[in-house]
Parts: structure tokens; sequence; C-alpha cells
């Protein structure tokens, strides 16, 4: 049986790859995680081929002119994020489970995409507040950047009615089980 497509989508600061990372560490579901490819810079960090494809702004073009793309935004001005058709067809085919960590609007055009074979989930903060306070928290971003995301932010939950499943992450723990949980129950189905 081929695999399935799980779609995880948040604003920024809301525990989106904490949650990934963890259910993919407790290796209690058959999943893989879709490496995208980006032409932003590698964070400290971050490793080429594990985090991202990083490529050039030329090699992304290319990458679009040869079709390789399942999907792709410029999810930031001039930085572009896509899902690359080699990553999610090849697992699927050989019968894994492949989780996706995309954007909005990628989240919402992969689900329409693959309709009952993905599953789309959102992972929301308890409020703009609570995102804002956590960001201050923080301390890595000035007070404009904080206002920026936390526009972008409410921007992003305008879009979470269009997804399968919310998660609230108030608690880590909590929302890292209430995600695998209903995880399991689709890719059980
Ligand atoms: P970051 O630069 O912080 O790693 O990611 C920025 C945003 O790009 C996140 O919202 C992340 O989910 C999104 N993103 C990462 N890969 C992809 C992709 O392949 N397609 C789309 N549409 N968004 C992506």
């Amino acid at each position: 049986m081929p695999g399935k497509i799980i779609i995880i989508s948040a604003p920024s600061g809301c525990g989106k790859s904490t949650i990934i990372n963890a259910l993919l560490e407790k290796g209690e579901i058959d999943m893989q995680f879709s490496v995208s490819a980006t032409n932003r810079q590698p964070r400290e960090g971050e490793v080429n081929g594990v985090n991202y494809h990083f490529l050039t702004d030329e090699q992304f073009k290319n990458a679009i002119a040869v079709d390789a793309f399942v999907e792709f935004e410029e999810v930031y001005p001039g930085r572009y994020y896509g899902t690359l058709k080699s990553e999610v067809s090849r697992r699927c085919d050989e019968g894994h489970n492949v989780i996706l960590d995309i954007d909005v609007k990628g989240g919402v055009n992969v689900k329409k995409m693959y309709g009952d074979k993905a599953l789309s989930i959102f992972i929301q903060p308890p409020s703009v507040e609570t995102l804002r306070q956590r960001l201050v928290g923080r301390g890595t971003d000035s007070p404009e950047a904080i206002e920026q995301r936390v526009g972008k932010a409410e921007f992003e939950i305008s879009f979470a009615p269009q997804y399968d499943v919310v998660v609230i992450n108030d608690d880590l723990n909590e929302a890292i089980e209430a995600t695998g949980n209903v995880i399991k129950n689709f890719v059980s189905k």
C-alpha cells in the first residue's frame, strides 16, 4: 500500500519543528521527513540534505523549469521553498508515510492535490498574545521583527479552518501527543 502524506503548518514560534522532531525521534509512526528545497542561507547547525536542500537562486529556478516540485512558494520576499517530487514519490511508493513541514499556502495546495491521501494539521498558539510573549521571552528578535512575525501569524492563523485538524500548542508535551494521535489514527485507516 502506498504511503500517506502528513502536512504540518504553523506560524513561526509555535513549536512546529519541535513537535515534528519529537514524533520522528519517538519512531512510533512509520513516517519520513520530506526535505524541502530552499534558496535561503543555512542557519547555524543546519545541514544540507538533512534540514533542507540548500540551492542557489539559479539552481532553484532550474528545479522549477524541470518541474521538480510538487509545490513551491515565495514564503518571504525573495525566499523560495519547495516540496520536491523526488522526496515525496519515492518514499510513498515504498509504502512509507511522508511528513511535510510547509507554509499555509503550500499546505492548503498539497491537501487539495492529494485529497483523502493527505492529512493536514495546523499547529496554533493559544492566542496571538501568547505568541507575542513567547517571541519576547525568546529574546532573539527586535520589537519590529516581533510585530512582523505576529502580523504574519495572524495571516497564517486565518488559514486554520482549511486544515483537517487544528492542534493548540498550549502545553508542548500535550501537543506532541495530540499530533501523534491524529497521525496514528489517520495512517492506520
Ligand atoms: P524556515 O526558513 O524558518 O525554515 O521556514 C520558513 C517557512 O517555510 C516555514 O513556514 C516552513 O513551514 C516553510 N516551508 C519549508 N519548506 C517548505 C516547502 O517545501 N514548501 C512550502 N510551501 N513552505 C515550506
